[in-house]
């Protein structure tokens, strides 16, 4: 494998990050993720990745994690080729889970959000290399509307040196001066906002952003691809497209009727606008709070074959009867090193967090506790759910 230049850190990583990072090298470094993987990894993995572009340089980050480097990028498909992976095009999963158990794990790699940085800086890479990839697309942004929320938070409380309770929604002020006190704020408002409703989010954001004097229309145009940059994209065989919903809706926050019409119809205006077939989808946000079975079902009644969520794991047999709800392995840009991806490959950090999390029920049974999946949220950022963050 290239050896990797560590990228710059502005602001000292958080303890969570300092403690996914530890366990990524006492991983590597005795060597679990060898002798391990014969038994913690699945049949295939699928990654999820949002941004791909250069560094930027700047001291206030909370969505550093959905961003990665283009060298990174290369770092990943030479891990892959490494670890012994056969990238395969999404719609090959369900079949590679019917067959029998061959020698090489697959990989399958997915876009969310439709990012115009991934057409400029990963598709080179990827059209290079020849490997198959998916491109998960919100229409409404390709539309140039929608609301990239989580970036607006950004930079309303980048610019912001405090925020009155009236405009936050909170009991007490906020101060957001410096990166440490802008970072604390942004996970206060981030967890309240996500413990109420969509459209109270996308109201308190907006004014927030309009407040610090953020240009909201213009985020979107600014990040993501429209449809013209999609459809040269879909010249290409080897990219395949997914739905990522209309409106990036957080789906179960929404009602069942506006939830189905989320889910069937993007698939329905995708397709028309790409000229492609879209047959998947990435469910926006993606963890246990934004997409569940009542999501899944409805996926599947959609006629999609696959959709993919941002529970983290590998996929294994025991998805096969579960196409529309994968785990996927998201490529956190706070932990772009060798270890976390030799990690992450060989299937050892989500064993060990099931065993972990298995421990804690054990040692502390819930009342009312059914034994259904529930991952502890991080809290700390949009689509956020892997417990690396
Ligand atoms: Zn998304």
């Amino acid at each position: 494998m290239a050896s990797l230049d560590p990228p710059p850190e502005p602001a000292p990583p958080s303890w969570n990050h300092r403690f996914y990072a530890a366990g990524f090298q006492a991983i590597v470094g005795l060597a679990a993720h060898r002798w391990l993987a014969p038994l913690a990894r699945g049949r295939g993995i699928v990654l999820a990745f949002h941004h791909v572009r250069p560094w930027r340089k700047e001291a206030f980050t909370p969505n550093r994690f959905l961003e990665i480097t283009p060298a990174f990028l290369e770092e990943i498909l030479d891990a892959l080729d490494g670890e012994g992976f056969e990238v395969v095009p999404l719609s090959d999963v369900p079949g590679r889970l019917a067959a029998p158990r061959t020698g090489r794990p697959f990989a399958a790699l997915t876009f969310d959000d439709g990012y115009r940085d991934v057409i400029e800086h990963a598709w080179p890479i990827l059209a290079r290399r020849g490997v198959p990839w998916a491109m998960f697309v919100t229409g409404d942004f390709a539309d140039g509307r929608g609301r990239l929320w989580w970036r607006e938070l950004e930079l309303a409380v980048a610019r912001l040196d405090g925020i009155a309770p009236e405009a936050s929604g909170l009991e007490t002020w906020l101060d957001t001066c410096g990166p440490a006190a802008k970072a604390r704020a942004y996970r206060v408002l981030y967890g309240a906002m996500m413990r109420g409703t969509e459209d109270a989010l996308l109201d308190r954001t907006r004014r927030l952003a309009e407040a610090a004097g953020v240009d909201v229309a213009g985020i979107v145009p600014t990040l993501c691809a429209d449809w013209d940059e999609l459809r040269r994209l879909a010249a290409d065989p080897s990219v395949t497209f997914g739905s990522h919903t209309l409106s990036h809706a957080i789906l179960a926050k929404r009602g069942t009727a506006e939830a189905r019409t989320e889910i069937a119809e993007s698939r329905k205006a995708i397709a028309d606008r790409l000229g492609r077939p879209v047959d998947h989808i990435a469910y926006p946000l993606g963890g246990p709070r934004e997409a569940g079975p009542r999501e899944f079902s409805m996926a599947r009644d959609s006629g999609y074959a696959i959709g993919l969520t941002t529970r983290p794991g590998h996929v294994g047999a025991r998805h096969r009867s579960a196409p529309t709800a994968l785990p996927r392995v998201s490529m956190n840009g706070h932990h772009q090193t060798g270890a976390a991806l030799l990690s992450l490959l060989s299937g050892v950090p989500f064993v060990a967090h099931d065993i972990a999390r298995a421990a804690r029920r054990a040692a502390a049974p819930r009342a009312g506790d059914t034994g259904t999946h529930r991952e502890t949220s991080t809290g700390i950022g949009a689509e956020a759910e892997t417990p690396w963050t």
